[in-house]
């Protein structure tokens, strides 16, 4: 009898034992899933419940290197859009940023922390753009001048995810640019070709209709053919620069000799006076210059030219070369006309004169400064010009060190 009571009494404190130690496991369990089981590290359990943290455990690690693949993945693409030139912002549905890239908050002047979760119409006022995102019609981009700078965006907007918004924008200041100064250049050379021609169909319009004497035949001819020539040079002068704008980087393996130009130089230049200037040449330096042989003995010969053309008759012209701090320079001066000080800076731009019937009358195109520059960077050197208004100029033109040979 007595056996058997210790015997229910053993059973009982037992099963208390294992419910007592069951219930601590689970509470063991539970905390550790509530609190956050991917870090915790997991309880020593015993039986079904270290089963059980096992199977969580592993469920979970699985499920954190899937989530860590997700959010790397996340982390590449948005490190793509990070990098890209193009401006990208992604709106909310109700027109709050949630996130934009450097180049996006670049153009907008944003702040890509401060500024998130705020109303985009906030940030970018412009009348235009409020009525653009307002009207929900984005098929087609819109253009934007923004800021003190005058900087032209093209942007769009293109909905997703049910009312959010990807804003794609694009700084277009430079192709715009480029774009105006094509329209301009088209319509200078229209402009170029429009006088001399008018003056050759008139000469033509007489010529037919009118008896004219032989003398008279003759000065016609004699001025249209100045016309033609003037359109032959303003085409030759065209295909120069377009060829240079076209043409391989030249050789730093050709070597030409500084006296080699200036002698090319010099024939050119005594034709063209005829005897009206005192023309000087000085060799005060011996080089080989690494270049294209044409566009060095064009671009020098340009600004010789240049000097006999606008120097009256009497004055004097000086052309050298020589080396300074290793740099080779061609040196053009004249006593001419010289250049009033606001001039300087754009005569290297196509179409440029100061005196625009002195440029015709001489047989300009407005276009010889502009090869020469053209000529110059190509060979990675630049013009320098000094003038004094009335008394004369110098224009140098200077080649880096890299492309000079001395042989002195
Ligand atoms: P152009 O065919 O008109 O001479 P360029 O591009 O060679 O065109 O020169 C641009 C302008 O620069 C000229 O129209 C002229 O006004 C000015 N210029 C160039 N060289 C001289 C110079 N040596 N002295 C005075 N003005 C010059």
């Amino acid at each position: 009898m007595i056996y058997s009571l210790i015997i229910v009494i053993c059973l009982v404190v037992f099963i208390f034992a294992g419910a007592f130690f069951a219930k601590k496991q689970y509470e063991q369990l539970i905390l550790w899933l509530r609190r956050d089981a991917t870090r915790e590290e997991k309880p020593h359990l015993t039986g079904r419940w270290k089963e059980i943290t096992d199977y969580v455990e592993r469920l979970l690690k699985q499920r954190n290197q899937e989530n860590q693949h997700t959010i790397d993945q996340l982390n590449k693409l948005l490190g793509a859009i990070q990098v890209s030139p193009n401006g990208v912002l992604l709106l909310d549905k109700d027109h709050k940023i949630e996130w934009c890239n450097d180049t996006a908050a670049k153009l907008f002047h944003l702040d890509r922390e401060l500024d998130k979760q705020q109303y985009i119409t906030n940030l970018i006022r412009m009348p235009e753009f409020v009525d653009y995102i307002e009207s929900q019609q984005y098929q087609q981009p819109l253009k934007l001048t923004q800021g003190i700078d005058e900087k032209k965006l093209m942007l769009q907007l293109h909905p997703y995810d049910e009312g959010r918004l990807l804003l794609l924008v694009n700084d277009i200041t430079q192709i715009e640019r480029i774009e105006k100064m094509r329209r301009n250049f088209v319509a200078d050379v229209s402009h170029e070709i429009r006088t001399p021609l008018a003056v050759l169909n008139g000469f033509i319009e007489t010529m037919q209709n009118l008896p004219l004497s032989e003398e008279e035949r003759s000065r016609y001819l004699d001025l249209m053919y100045q016309q033609g020539r003037r359109m032959q040079s303003l085409v030759s002068d065209l295909l120069t620069l377009a060829r240079l704008e076209d043409s391989t980087p030249p050789p730093m393996d050709q070597w030409i000799a500084s006296d080699a130009i200036l002698d090319h130089t010099k024939n050119t230049v005594q034709e063209l006076s005829a005897g009206h200037h005192t023309i000087t040449i000085h060799a005060d330096a011996k080089a080989l210059i690494a270049g294209n042989e044409s566009e060095l003995i064009s671009a020098v010969a340009n600004i010789a030219v240049n000097a006999v053309r606008y120097t009256k008759e009497g004055g004097c012209i000086e052309i050298s070369f020589l080396l300074v701090d290793g740099e080779g320079v061609f040196r053009v001066k004249d006593t001419g006309q010289g250049i009033p000080a606001q001039h300087i800076k754009n005569l290297t731009q196509r179409f440029y004169r100061i005196d625009k019937s002195r440029s015709r009358e001489t047989g300009g195109t407005g276009l010889g400064l502009s090869i020469v520059k053209h000529v110059l960077s190509r060979h990675g050197g630049h013009l320098d010009i000094e003038s004094v208004e009335g008394k004369g100029s110098i224009f140098s033109l200077l080649f880096p060190s890299q492309r000079i040979k001395n042989i002195n």
